[in-house]
């Protein structure tokens, strides 16, 4: 049935869409009110701008290829867990919609310029940085800045214009590469990272783009956020010492940790990488704009004077357990790199972890570096690596460890089955983010909340539930760790909505970026697993099911009811 999806009176972004044409170096300012009415802000509204103004067929990595930046209506209180943008557009890692979330102090500089969103399209003829100001856009080109890094790059923005790091999106090298996994860059060591977006950014010959205002819009947010912030200021919770990587010794005590690419999934090192070992290197707090949560993990070793942000679960498992590496100073070295030149640093790691297992030199640190270098760079095998696992296992002789071309997280799928169904269909690939489900499967939470985590089937209707509140949570934009202080009538008091309508908002953003995949030829064959999980296909077809979806593909009397006319 089609999904009339007119919400009335829900909180949502304001402010018009600037489409910046880079061909042209020209801008336009677009009302897009109604569909911030059907698709709230970030995630959802990035999902309908890049499906209706996209053509199918387009080049990720071609003028036609569209890059959305916003954020949702949250961006403007002073709630904890809301120091947070999306990204949106099409993918030259998974060749499908995707879209990428960061943290950092971005987002409320982002609506200091009174727009709600803005989107690059085309292609610069000079690598330039865009300007956007609530006074006026403005391009400048810097083929100096050819090759600069993300802190040389951020050094120039800060020094000759006066913009810090916390107002910029910057790509490295890796970015101007086209590297199929670099990331967007801001506050320098947050990343946009999932999916490739930097290549696209670097695609459109744009190094970087600068947010500066006293523009924000006035939206009215409950109280409810006061409450919220409270708890989160006050509770005792380990990620606060510990961010996601506290999870590493309960993943490795259910043999569900990935190590040495993939072919073993217990690691006898996790000693040397796990929440432990980076508390120790944390030397003070960090956090996103507005969140007293502060999971963030700014680390530093005195002795080497490595210092970077992390390493989170996913980096820890990529450059340590799946590299057969188990000194935690080796991984932060690793993840530095990646920020320094602009790399998403889980698939950077499981690409030369790839390599590693090709090349039987797992534990070889010197190597690792060397080959982040050489792939940001696209240097000798580094340009090899730079297409990603999916597209250069046959050449390295290994497995394919990928879903849709995007490269596994480290919540394992051969233990937590939902996961693993998880992985398979969802439309970003294997990445753990675009359900959270192994929040549910791991012995963690309260037992009426948990699931066993053996077997994929009798979970869709559970999974779809998490698919659109993450995509609901992307669009709000609220932040996935919120998750132990939100609740459906803290999602309806914040958002002035009922829970039922909001996820709906979650599920019309999922059925358009399916959508817009099976245009460009994604269907059943693709939602699939290197391995196997008991019951995984019986599971994929109860999700199909629930769906209301074909064979994998979306039948067009199931897309939501198009009430707005949004093409380019
Ligand atoms: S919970 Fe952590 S990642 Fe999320 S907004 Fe707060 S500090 Fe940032």
């Amino acid at each position: 049935m089609r999904d009339a999806g007119l919400i009335l009176a829900m909180l949502h972004s304001v402010g018009p869409l600037l489409t910046v044409d880079l061909s042209a170096a020209e801008t336009a300012e677009t009302n897009i009110d109604e569909i911030y009415e059907q698709y709230l802000g970030g995630r959802g509204v990035g999902t309908k701008l890049v499906h209706d103004r996209v053509p199918f067929d387009a080049d990720p990595l071609g003028p036609e290829n569209r890059l959305v930046f916003n954020t949702g209506p949250m961006q403007v209180s002073n709630m904890s867990f809301t120091g947070r943008m999306n990204c949106t557009g099409v993918s030259p890692l998974t060749d499908g919609l995707v879209s990428s979330n960061a943290g950092g102090f971005m987002s409320r500089n982002f609506a200091d310029t009174g727009y709600g969103a803005i989107e690059l399209t085309g292609v610069a003829d000079e690598l330039t940085i865009v300007h956007v100001r609530d006074d006026g856009i403005e391009f400048e080109t810097v083929p100096d800045l050819a090759g600069a890094t993300v802190p040389e790059t951020v050094e120039y923005l800060e020094s000759e214009h006066g913009v810090d790091s916390d107002q910029t999106a910057v790509i490295g090298p890796a970015g101007e590469n086209e590297v199929r996994f670099a990331s967007i860059m801001t506050t320098e060591e947050r990343a946009f990272g999932r999916g490739g977006l930097g290549a696209v950014m670097g695609s459109k010959n744009v190094k970087a783009i600068t947010v500066e205002g006293d523009s924000r819009p006035e939206i009215e947010i409950s109280a409810t956020q006061m409450e919220i912030h409270r708890e989160a200021a006050t509770d005792d919770h380990i990620m606060k010492e510990q961010g996601t990587v506290a999870v590493m010794d309960l993943a490795n005590e259910m043999d569900g940790l990935p190590s040495y690419y993939f072919s073993e999934q217990h690691f006898d090192g996790a000693d040397g990488i796990n929440g432990s070992a980076v508390a120790e290197k944390k030397y003070k707090k960090g956090t996103c704009s507005a969140c007293a949560f502060a999971c963030k993990l700014p680390t530093r070793d005195e002795e080497s004077g490595v210092e970077t942000e992390g390493p989170e679960f996913e980096v820890a498992m990529a450059f340590g357990s799946n590299s057969g590496v188990d000194d935690i100073v080796e991984v932060m070295k690793s993840n530095e790199l990646c920020d320094r030149y602009g790399l998403d640093a889980i698939s950077a790691g499981n690409t030369v972890a790839a390599y590693l297992a090709s090349e039987d030199e797992f534990g070889n640190t010197e190597l690792i570096h060397e080959l982040v270098e050489k792939t940001a760079l696209r240097e000798g095998v580094g340009d090899t690596l730079a297409e990603g696992i999916d597209r250069v296992h046959d050449e390295l002789g290994v497995e394919n460890w990928s879903v849709k071309g995007m490269d596994f997280a480290a919540h394992e799928g051969r233990v937590l089955h939902g996961q693993g169904l998880s992985y398979a269909v969802s439309n970003r690939g294997a990445d753990h983010m675009y359900a959270t489900f192994y929040s549910v499967e791991y012995p963690l939470v309260p037992e009426e909340e948990a699931l066993d985590p053996h077997g994929a089937t009798g979970k869709a209707d559970r999974l779809i539930e998490r698919e659109n509140l993450m995509a609901l949570c992307d669009s709000g934009v609220v932040c996935k760790f919120s998750r132990d202080y939100m609740s459906p009538e803290r999602f309806e008091a914040l958002f002035g909505a009922d829970f039922e309508e909001l996820l709906a908002v979650g599920g019309r953003t999922v059925t358009l970026e399916r959508h817009f995949n099976n245009q460009r030829g994604f269907d059943d064959s693709d939602d699939r697993l290197p391995y196997d999980v008991p019951g995984l296909q019986e599971g994929i077809e109860e999700y199909y099911d629930a769906r209301g979806w074909e064979r994998g593909v979306v039948p067009e009397d199931a897309l939501p009811e198009d009430t707005t006319s949004t093409t380019a």
